[in-house]
Formats: C-alpha cells, structure tokens, sequence
C-alpha cells in the first residue's frame, strides 16, 4: 500500500453510544462508513440528519458493545458491505479480514490495512490507512483494553506493533476513558511532568480521542512496560484500580 494521501473532503466524527463507546463515522459529504456499531438507534439517526449514505461496516472485535446494532443497520440498508475479523464468529454475513489484508472504499477513496493486534480478544485487528490507527479495545488513550480471550502475550505484542508505526499515527480508540487512564497513570507517577501536562490538557474537553501516538508514548504507563511480566503486572493493578 502506498503513502497517505492527504483527502481534505473527509472527516471523521464520534457518534456516542452507551456511556462512553465511540462509533467512528468516515464520511465526505455524501457517502460513510461506520467502525463498530455497538447499536444502530445513534447511527440512523445521525445518517439521516446528515443526509449520508452508509457504504460499510467495519468491525474491530467481536464483544457486544461494538457489534450489537450490526443486524439492524445490515437489515435496514441491505447494500452495505460488512468487514469482520476472519478468526471470529458472527451471526450476521461479512467478509473475514486478517493481518495483511487491504480493503478500498472507492466512494471515500480509501484504503485501509489490516493489522492483527489480539490481546483483549484473540481476533482483534485494526484498520489502518497510513495516518489513522482504528484500534477498537487494544489501545486506549493513556491505557489498554483489558485481556478477555487473548493473553497478555498478544496484547503486549499487539502494542508493541502500535508503537512501531509513525509517531503522528491518529489513534481512534472505541471507548472515552482518557481522564480515568490519567488517573490511573498520575497514581504511579505523580510528578510525571508529561502526564500532569496530559492531564491538564484534557480536562475541559469532554471528547478527547483521537490521541497522537507521539503522546501515547510519552505518557501510557502500558506502552512502556521493560517486559511481559512488567506489563502483567501493571495489568493486574489496573484491573484492581
Ligand atoms: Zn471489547
């Protein structure tokens, strides 16, 4: 796959659902996609105030919370396409993707790489279009998704290949728990400059995705464990928080 090129026409915005999922909605001024609808009330409603006609659904992982409006939204606009991880299951049709894998949305002109990033499900991948990371449950800003069906080996490799990409990667996350994963952060480093900063900056924004990962790797406790059993460790603790 090619450089990014540079689309002024495209725009990418949070549809809220639930108490804190975001459902990332890709669109020029006619045409979108959608990245994990946990449910389909919030995105019919705002593709009809937009006037937008929904092209895809690309799904990151398999939990409820992210897939849970597909069959509605697959019933009520029966051309779209739908991209799922190949290694899950699920009850609706879809085209499997895996590490590797590229899929182009000619309406948006975009494309998108596929990057196998499992830890907090053993299928978990990423969308990637060489600027804008999608990753779902892996990465949070300032944190990482906690480990259901994957191992803490996937997830800390997962994160590891995250951190290899460019340091201006936008990384979309699928949950807001920025203030509370600074929280978290400030408990083991309370004179951490960089977090306090962090924490300042976030704090009048109720919105605060995307992140640069340029930041995430200055201030993410989970980007920057020694080892496995460092990042074991700190997962516990942040499970116990
Ligand atoms: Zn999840």
């Amino acid at each position: 796959m090619t450089g990014y090129k540079e689309n002024k026409e495209i725009h990418i915005d949070p549809i809220e659902a639930f108490e804190d999922n975001y459902i990332w909605l890709i669109r020029n001024d006619q045409n979108c996609i959608i990245i994990d609808p946990g449910i389909a009330a919030p995105v019919i409603a705002c593709l009809e105030r937009r006037n937008l006609k929904l092209i895809a659904i690309l799904i990151t992982h398999h939990h409820a919370d992210h897939i849970g409006g597909v069959l509605e939204l697959q019933e009520k606009y029966p051309h779209i396409k739908i991209f799922a991880p190949q290694k899950d299951k699920y009850n609706f049709v879809n085209i499997g993707l895996k590490n590797g894998d590229e899929i182009n949305i000619p309406e948006l002109q975009i494309n998108y790489k596929i990057i196998e990033i499992p830890g907090h499900t053993q299928g978990h991948i990423a969308y990637y279009d060489m600027k804008n990371l999608f990753c779902g449950d892996t990465l949070f800003a300032c944190g990482c998704g906690r480990i259901f069906d994957g191992t803490h080996e996937q997830m800390y490799d997962s994160l590891k290949k995250i951190s290899n990409l460019p340091l201006d990667t936008k990384i979309y996350c699928a949950h807001e728990y920025t203030k509370k994963n600074i929280a978290f952060a400030l408990s083991l480093n309370p004179n951490d400059m960089n977090l306090k900063q962090r924490n300042k900056s976030i704090s009048n924004f109720k919105i605060t995705i995307p992140s640069l990962l340029e930041e995430e790797l200055k201030t993410n406790p989970f980007l920057n464990c020694s080892s496995l059993e460092a990042f074991k460790k700190l997962r516990d603790l942040k499970d116990q928080y």
